[in-house]
């Protein structure tokens, strides 16, 4: 078990250094949604900031950040801008994931490389089922020991910024070909990390990145396509078996995602804020008939900036709470078959808040809020990442529904 014992005061300076990135990500992110890449210089930012070794525990090099502390940083530097943010997210997820499940050894290397400034990414997802697909990628393995990886990854969230791969794979016979029994391909499938070095065009030693990104919102993550042709993994770059591993840390992903959408959620209240209380309508007639409408007295407007900051405010309790019972380890109270999807609640309630608070927000600040540059048509569709990301709602529900039926049903 990692330790992550940062105390409070100590996280302050983190914390900090953190509000001020945010200030930067919120400067440079119009820009890079625009012109639909990737914010190259929020690289150096990122990296000088050293909030990337805030989660690396200290035995390590790093700082010892817990989950909460991870989660406020995401969640600030979100605040600033979500697309941005999203990419550097995939780094935190893997360093809690990876961390998680690595030798003392792998650790010491790895996420030492962290604590001096690399950044790690996660591609798993593939085109024919995202994250719950077993991976059709081989990992097929070498005379010499280690194994060669063919296949491609189409989810690659900070690519262009990453140091550091971490993926999964199934490892197949001398001859590549996948497990054929359906047990045998789930054990088989493994989680690796390498070296991720390309060149200025995306270029590797059997990798590349082609750019495919091209999607409603969260320009600026970068999430392209990785190619795998022959990527050389060697044997202590193999982690764990992926499933049976990933299932007992995958807080890491779900909490870290749940973060992004309540920074948006933050930002989508303060753009709301700002623009009504200053919007004046003039002399209108409709549902209100007057000489001058100042918008900011109109009930609807009142109530709907009130039900915003709720959802704010039940969405910060709802993530940094079940942070805390995770740290704690009070999830040890749940049944071991919910904890992933309970866990999971969190994001999955914030994403259904976010969305609704991004649509709501534009009816409120009415027509301008269309137009292409508003940010509330920014937060719009960047917000609708937020229903992709695992777990889904549907799926939480359907592990939760499972396991209460399965479990009720009649014995013999
Ligand atoms: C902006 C952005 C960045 C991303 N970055 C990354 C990244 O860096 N790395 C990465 O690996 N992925 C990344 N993803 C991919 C993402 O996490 C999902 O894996 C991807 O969206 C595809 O999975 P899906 O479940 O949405 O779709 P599909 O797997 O195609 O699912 C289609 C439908 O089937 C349902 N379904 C799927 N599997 C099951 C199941 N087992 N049981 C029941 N129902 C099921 C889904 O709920 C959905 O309704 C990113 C996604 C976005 C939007």
């Amino acid at each position: 078990m990692l330790k992550h014992d940062l105390t409070d005061e100590d996280f302050e300076p983190y914390f900090r250094t953190a509000q001020e990135v945010s200030q930067f990500f919120r400067e440079i992110g119009p820009r890079y949604d625009a012109e639909n890449t990737f914010a190259v210089p929020s690289i150096e930012a990122f990296k000088k900031s050293g909030l990337g070794a805030l989660p690396v525990p200290k035995e390590f090099g790093g700082a010892g950040g817990s989950l909460l502390h991870a989660s406020k940083v995401i969640t600030e530097l979100s605040r600033g801008d979500s697309a941005i943010t999203l990419a550097y997210n995939m780094h935190y997820i893997m360093v809690g994931i990876a961390g998680g499940l690595m030798s003392e050894e792998q650790n010491k290397y790895w996420l030492g490389r962290v604590a001096d400034g690399d950044l790690m990414f996660g591609p798993f997802s593939e085109q024919r089922a995202g994250f719950s697909g077993l991976a059709d990628m081989k990992a097929v393995p070498q005379r010499d020991g280690g194994w060669r990886l063919y296949g491609k990854k189409t989810w690659g969230t900070l690519c262009e910024a990453a140091d550091i791969i971490t993926t999964n794979a199934t490892i197949t016979d001398a001859e590549g070909n996948l497990p054929e029994d359906f047990e045998a391909r789930i054990a088989a499938e493994s989680f690796f990390i390498g070296d991720f070095t390309v060149d200025a065009d995306g270029n590797g030693d059997g990798l590349r990145i082609e750019k495919t990104w091209d999607a409603l919102g969260m320009h600026a993550t970068g999430t392209h396509t990785i190619h795998f042709d022959g990527y050389y993994v060697p044997a202590d770059g193999f982690i764990c078996q992926w499933r049976a591993g990933a299932f007992g840390v995958l807080e890491w992903a779900s909490l870290m995602f749940a973060s992004i959408y309540l920074g948006m959620q933050q930002r989508v209240l303060e753009e709301a804020v700002a623009t009504l209380a200053k919007k004046r309508l003039g002399a209108t007639f409709g549902a209100i008939v007057a000489a001058d409408t100042e918008v900011a007295g109109v009930g609807h407007i009142i109530d709907g900036v009130g039900e915003l900051a709720s959802r704010v405010e039940l969405s910060r309790r709802v993530l940094y709470r079940t942070c805390e019972e995770v740290i704690s380890g009070r999830d040890a109270d749940w049944p071991v078959e919910l904890r992933f999807p309970y866990i999971g609640l969190a994001k999955t309630f914030i994403a259904d808040n976010v969305l609704y608070m991004t649509r709501h927000a534009m009816s409120m600040v009415g027509g301008s809020s269309f137009r292409k540059g508003a940010i509330f048509e920014r937060l719009y569709r960047d917000s609708a990442a937020s229903m992709f990301q695992p777990l889904n709602a549907d799926q939480s529900r359907t592990y939760i529904g499972q396991f209460l039926l399965q479990s009720a049903r009649p014995q013999g």
